[in-house]
């Protein structure tokens, strides 16, 4: 045994340890994407420790045809939270043609329910899914625009790598009214681009990253009244966290970095974003 290895098992220790829970906000605010079912544990538990900190609302994602079913039961037993329900465009092709097919239509049916709110996540990855792959994920994205249209529910994009061709793509459909840029990962321009098109844009932990200015600068050109905040727990831990395990509880990390970036006073700018939640997805406490 060497000397360095203790240090390298509590280095590792640490990584798996949730970081403490963060100072608690004045002005309540939502994470407007997360995957409780991917946190794993008891999600009762993880809406009690976000609602502590003044995360009083969460949106949860689906991915596939199980997490978004999943999201559905969630939102149905919990006043804080509802439901988004999709295909990612990593898993959509992965299935085969009638599976697809299957797939999109139990999506619909399932977003036809009152506590959905949006279809997605969905949209265009270009970073893990290869050529032979972009035919069967672009139809998929063009099937739950059209699906977010026709029940009036916000389009909760997912775009890696690919802006011009989600531009392109929703121009060609025509995109529905409410549009959610998930996990902004685009520069100045690109936000400009989509704040024209009256996107909204959810800005997540890794806008506190060091290594992503370009994302301080997309948030600094993103106007207020236009922005979300989300965790995409239990991925993209803000900063002094990055690399622990994520969940809605850290919110208040990366929206107290946005309002530093922004130079605006943290309460209104929790009230801004709980506005625009309440706008894109909400009501969440249905009278
Ligand atoms: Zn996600």
């Amino acid at each position: 045994m060497s000397e360095q290895e203790p240090d390298r098992y509590a280095r590792a220790a640490r990584r798996d340890t949730p970081p403490p829970a963060p100072e608690p906000l004045v002005v309540p605010v939502l994470d407007s994407h997360t995957h409780l079912d991917v946190v794993g544990g008891d999600p009762a538990a993880q809406i009690e420790a976000a609602a502590a900190v003044g995360v009083d609302r969460l949106v949860q994602v689906g991915t596939d045809v199980e997490s978004s079913q999943w999201a559905v039961r969630l939102a149905r037993q919990h006043p804080g939270v509802v439901a988004a329900v999709g295909l990612h465009p990593n898993d959509a092709p992965r299935l085969s043609a009638p599976e697809l097919d299957e797939a999109l239509r139990v999506i619909e049916e399932l977003a036809e329910d009152s506590r959905v709110r949006a279809v997605g996540e969905t949209g265009l990855d270009t970073f893990r899914t290869g050529p032979e792959g972009r035919s069967a994920q672009e139809a998929a994205f063009r099937a739950q625009i059209a699906i977010a249209k026709r029940h009036g529910k916000a389009l909760v994009i997912h775009d890696r790598d690919a802006h011009a061709d989600i531009l392109r793509v929703l121009d060609e459909e025509g995109a529905p009214p409410t549009v959610v840029m998930h996990c902004f990962s685009g520069d100045a321009e690109f936000a400009r681009e989509c704040g024209r098109r009256g996107f909204v844009l959810s800005f997540a932990g890794t806008v506190t990253f060091r290594n992503a200015p370009h994302l301080r600068e997309a948030a600094a050109a993103c106007p207020t009244d236009q922005m979300l905040v989300e965790t995409d727990a239990p991925f993209l831990t803000p900063m002094p966290y990055r690399g622990r395990p994520n969940a809605p509880y850290l919110i208040p990390l990366t929206v107290r970095s946005l309002a530093q970036t922004k130079a605006v006073d943290l309460d209104q700018l929790c009230a801004a974003i709980s506005a625009t939640g309440e706008r894109v997805f909400g009501p969440w406490r249905v009278p």
